[in-house]
């Protein structure tokens, strides 16, 4: 085949840590279409957490291997190979894998992601604490004893930085203050999480900071925005190849899920004041911003800005404008609803939320991204695909059951 490997033109063996999920599969496909060597490591616990939720993905996702033999089927490149592990608690079977298999990179997507699941429960907020941090510090931990020069690239959040908590654009991972006494210092931007997902992300950062200083990792940060969309070219190419889309209250994210509620003409389910500023960015990007990302690995560097942390971020843009492109779209209405969550614009005290953000980095590697604005095409795809599959859809899912705290679900009459 014909040779490419993202940039560089190096051909590299990538574990997909997270590559059943819904960005880790599409990402798969791009790694190994344009030549990377790609192995799948995935404990399948997404797809556990649906059945507990009652709930499925929109689209008929097929089981991992199947969706694998079907990739390798109808591609001429290197097969991808798929692994089930559970990285929070398969250290040595996973370190004995590196061992084996002598991977140049690593990307990690492989953590619980949902916010709303997150604040659900006493067991879910555990869950998320114990599967995330450990997962993260299993992989630095491994990569060390391994004794290989792996680049990780990991997939972390916005939300890290905190909303409504910005005075001017928030920068690519770090900030220059004055320390006392007066020494200039680039450190990390405060952390300032708004869900126990959130503050998963916060410890990964520190770890991150801690392994690139002390043991010399090279390391990638990538502050993802919400991601939209469903397939790519790729995922595309065949029916059992299709992408997971997740429409439910926990896992839901919100342009998909108004893209969704749309197609099935469910007023579009606007939190609070709907002033709310997210950053978004097309499933297409992700692929293109991983595959930067691979190609522009970091020297090692024993200082405090040695971890590489880059926003993977297309654009921001208020919830309820999101909401307004969708209805001026498909002619749904937008419907304004209390807000579950503990988030800056309810709160009296701050205006709106704000949210600039930097995406230069990116911008320099070469990504061009795809804006709102001008995706009425993709958004299009998207309520194709939701159509396509709306007899699959459980209306008693979509709105979240989650409240962030005890006051907000007394408020809402769903105590306990
Ligand atoms: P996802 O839940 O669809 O995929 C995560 C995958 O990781 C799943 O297949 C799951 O089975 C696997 N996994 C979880 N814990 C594991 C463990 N201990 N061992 C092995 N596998 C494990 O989530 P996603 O939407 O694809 O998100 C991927 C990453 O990107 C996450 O880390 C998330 O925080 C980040 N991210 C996602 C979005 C978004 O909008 N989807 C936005 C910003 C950041």
């Amino acid at each position: 085949p014909a040779a490419s490997a993202g940039g560089d033109g190096k051909s590299k063996k990538i574990f997909v840590l997270g590559g059943d999920g819904f960005c880790g599969w599409p990402v798969a496909l791009h790694l190994s279409d344009i030549g990377h060597e790609v192995v799948i490591v995935d404990n399948l616990s997404r797809r556990k957490i649906d059945v507990d939720l009652g709930a499925q993905s929109l689209t008929p996702i097929t089981p991992a291997e199947e969706r694998v033999a079907t990739w390798n089927g109808l591609s001429s490149r290197e097969p991808i190979r798929f692994v089930n592990l559970d990285l929070a608690l398969e250290y040595d079977r996973f370190v004995q894998m590196m061992r084996e298999e002598r991977p140049d990179t690593m990307i990690h997507f492989a953590e619980q992601r949902a916010a709303p699941y997150s604040q659900k429960t006493p067991a879910t907020k555990r869950y998320t604490v114990d599967n995330n941090v450990r997962a993260t510090h299993n992989v630095l931990c491994g990569i060390v004893e391994s004794g290989l020069d792996i680049h990780l690239v990991h997939l972390g959040t916005m939300g890290v930085y905190g909303y409504g908590n910005s005075g001017g654009e928030i920068p690519e991972g770090y900030i220059d203050v004055q320390l006392p006494g007066g020494r200039e210092r680039s450190i990390l931007h405060p952390a300032y999480p708004g869900s126990v997902y959130h503050a998963t992300k916060c410890l990964d950062a520190t770890l991150f900071q801690f392994y690139a200083k002390n043991d010399l990792l090279r390391l990638t940060d990538l502050h993802q925005g919400i991601v939209w969309g469903t397939n790519t070219d790729l995922t595309a190419r065949d029916e059992r190849l299709v992408n997971r889309f997740d429409y439910d209250g926990e896992y839901g994210t919100v342009l998909n899920r108004f893209l969704m509620q749309a197609a099935c003409g469910i007023p579009l389910t606007v939190y609070g004041t709907g002033g709310q500023t997210r950053a978004f960015i097309h499933i297409k990007d992700t692929c293109k911003c991983i595959e930067l990302a691979v190609a522009n690995p970091p020297e090692p560097k024993p200082d405090w800005g040695a971890v590489e942390i880059l926003n993977q971020v297309a654009q921001t843009a208020r919830v309820r404008d999101v909401a307004r492109i969708v209805s001026d779209l498909t002619g749904v209405e937008m419907q304004l609803t209390e807000n579950p969550r503990n988030e800056a614009a309810e709160n009296e005290l701050a205006a709106e939320n704000e949210l600039d953000v930097s995406n230069r980095k990116f911008k320099m590697l070469g990504l061009e991204p795809t804006l709102l604005e001008s995706a009425a095409g993709l958004m299009t795809e998207v309520t194709e695909v939701a159509n396509k599959y709306q007899h699959r859809v459980d209306r008693s899912k979509v709105v979240s059951k989650a409240y962030w705290n005890k006051e907000r679900a007394a408020a809402a009459g769903a105590a306990d």
